[in-house]
């Protein structure tokens, strides 16, 4: 991509109601697009990482057996008032639209009831079972306090997987297959580090969920975490009683500010019951499905890795979720040298590489150099009068500020 093409700038100014870095960064750099408060459009560089993210999330889901739909946004009131999860006095973040008829339709804030109504239609006999689907959809949620930048939007991308099981310990089974999955997705992220099963609320069907929480002080969430033995537990849940079952020692844990990036929970027959989703045994009797439910937000996790990966020039992304992998910077001055960057540029690409080429014209190199540690590309290519004269270019890199110069002719 050429930047003289990009039809977003970096900028100076950023909305005056925007409190958080995440979002800060990513409008300054042209990422993002602030609508209103907690709704935020992506442009080219911000979708070509939340791309990412989504790709490393359904490689995953897929590797455990997920099958991918995509469901609408509109819900029908019937199935959750089944729940009773359509009371705004219930579900007090719910988005309500109404037809021309006036019939009143919701915006999904979640999608439990839509899938099980999806698998009654398919689901009938205990061979139809286990099963798995996902998506990465849009959720909607009328939050009171938007204020985490991307991490907390009133309308987000939400990758939500449901589990559909037999008995107990099948579905035990995969939700423990879900968190080694999960662990897997914020390691490739470039998070693994930082973010820990943490043990939460679980509601009615199960002592607790589980959330992935990363460490950020950014973060709405505390923690008490034991490094040693990477897990935590919210303080909504914590007490002796759950100290004492985790075998954890009070005197290990630190209090930290962290962002829920993920959580996981067993629903048990909660939905499957009110919606008679049932499935035939061996001994041809009836019984309602297992359930379980998975959620990842990849636009909060994006401003999860901004948080936690930038410095006071800008963000810093990982190898695996920049938006390219090389920023080729072109400091050349006569025609003949902006030919041989070209080449240069043109080479690069035929390797394969992913590209970004600040071929802008009339700036001055510590412009472009700013606007690069802002975007925040892994490493920065620089190709200049003097390196041209040793047939060289320098390559810098944005997080280490280490450089080495290469040879042209040992591109690869
Ligand atoms: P929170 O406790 O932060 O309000 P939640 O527990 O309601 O979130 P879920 O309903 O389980 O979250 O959603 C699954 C995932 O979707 C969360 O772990 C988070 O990554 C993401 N998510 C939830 N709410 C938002 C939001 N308002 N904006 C962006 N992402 C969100
Ligand atoms: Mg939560």
């Amino acid at each position: 991509m050429r930047q003289s093409e990009l039809f977003t700038k970096t900028l100076k100014e950023i909305p005056k109601d925007e409190k958080s870095k995440n979002a800060e960064l990513l409008i300054r750099a042209g990422f993002i697009y602030k609508e209103m408060a907690g709704v935020y459009s992506y442009l080219p560089l911000g979708l070509r990482v939340l791309n990412k993210i989504n790709n490393i999330i359904s490689e995953e889901m897929n590797a455990i057996g997920g099958q991918e739909i995509f469901m609408t946004c509109l819900q029908n009131p019937e199935i959750w008032q089944k729940t009773e999860r359509w009371s705004d006095e219930i579900v007090d973040n719910w988005f309500k639209t109404r037809l021309k008829n006036d019939i009143e339709l919701g915006l999904g804030f979640t999608h439990e009831e839509a899938v099980t109504s999806i698998m009654k239609n398919h689901v009938k006999s205990y061979k139809d079972l286990p099963c798995y689907v996902y998506q990465i959809q849009t959720k909607f949620r009328n939050e009171l306090r938007p204020k985490s930048g991307i991490m907390r939007c009133r309308e987000f991308l939400m990758k939500d997987l449901y589990s559909f099981s037999r008995t107990q310990d099948e579905h035990n089974n995969f939700y423990e297959k879900s968190k080694e999955a999960y662990m897997k997705i914020f390691t490739r992220l470039g998070l693994g580090e930082k973010t820990y099963l943490t043990f939460a609320s679980g509601g009615v069907f199960s002592k607790y969920s589980h959330e992935f929480q990363t460490l950020s002080d950014a973060g709405e969430d505390l923690i008490y975490v034991d490094k040693n033995k990477k897990i935590a537990i919210n303080k909504e849940v914590y007490s002796e009683e759950i100290l004492t079952e985790l075998g954890l020692e009070k005197n290990n844990l630190i209090e930290e500010k962290a962002i829920e990036v993920g959580n996981i929970f067993s629903l048990g027959k909660k939905y499957s019951e009110p919606l008679g989703l049932k499935y035939l045994d061996e001994e041809g009797k009836q019984q309602s499905v297992i359930m379980g439910s998975y959620g990842i937000g990849p636009g909060r996790v994006m401003g999860a890795i901004v948080e936690v990966n930038c410095d006071d020039k800008g963000m810093i992304w990982p190898k695996e979720i920049a938006p390219y992998q090389i920023h080729l910077i072109s400091l050349a001055k006569t025609i003949e040298e902006k030919e041989r960057t070209e080449e240069i540029y043109q080479k690069l690409l035929s390797l394969g590489q992913e590209v970004l080429f600040d071929d802008r014209e009339n700036l001055s190199a510590g412009q472009k150099f700013a606007d690069s540690d802002l975007i925040g590309i892994p490493l920065k290519y620089i190709v200049s009068t003097k390196t041209l004269a040793e047939e060289s270019i320098e390559i810098k890199e944005r997080k280490t500020g280490e450089t080495k110069i290469i040879k042209i002719a040992d591109l690869k």
